[in-house]
């Protein structure tokens, strides 16, 4: 039996995410570095756009519940494993000056997250 359609556009979708991912991971660690500046200019700014994009729509409501990750009847505190993930890469370990800090076990750096650290940043634009 064949997959409904909605379910193969779902996976060309994911696909060609996972493939644009694979495709800047190569270019970092294997382009000259003229290349890789003008991939940083260009990637960079849609790279940031996107974690925008996906953390406002994340924002807890008065609440102080994420409005995506929440069901009827199961209401998902902030911060949401968008939120979390968002924090593990782009604090935590994305960033750091020193590689080995990107190797850190996942629980280490939990433990030193600062409670207010996932605050409402989107809206500080
Ligand atoms: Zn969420």
């Amino acid at each position: 039996m064949t997959p409904p359609m909605d379910e193969i556009l779902g996976q060309v979708l994911r696909n060609a995410v996972w493939e644009r991912l694979d495709m800047l991971s190569e270019l970092a660690n294997r382009a000259d570095a003229p290349s890789l500046l003008s991939v940083a200019r260009s990637e960079l700014p849609r790279l940031t756009e996107g974690w925008r994009a996906m953390l406002a729509a994340h924002e807890p409501d008065e609440k102080g519940n994420c409005p995506v990750c929440s069901t009827r009847w199961r209401q998902q505190k902030a911060p949401c494993s968008v939120w979390q993930a968002a924090y593990e890469h782009l604090v935590a370990g994305g960033l750091a000056p020193s590689p080995s800090n990107a190797r850190r076990p996942l629980a280490e750096k939990k433990a030193k997250r600062p409670n207010s650290a996932t605050g409402r940043l989107a809206n500080a634009r």
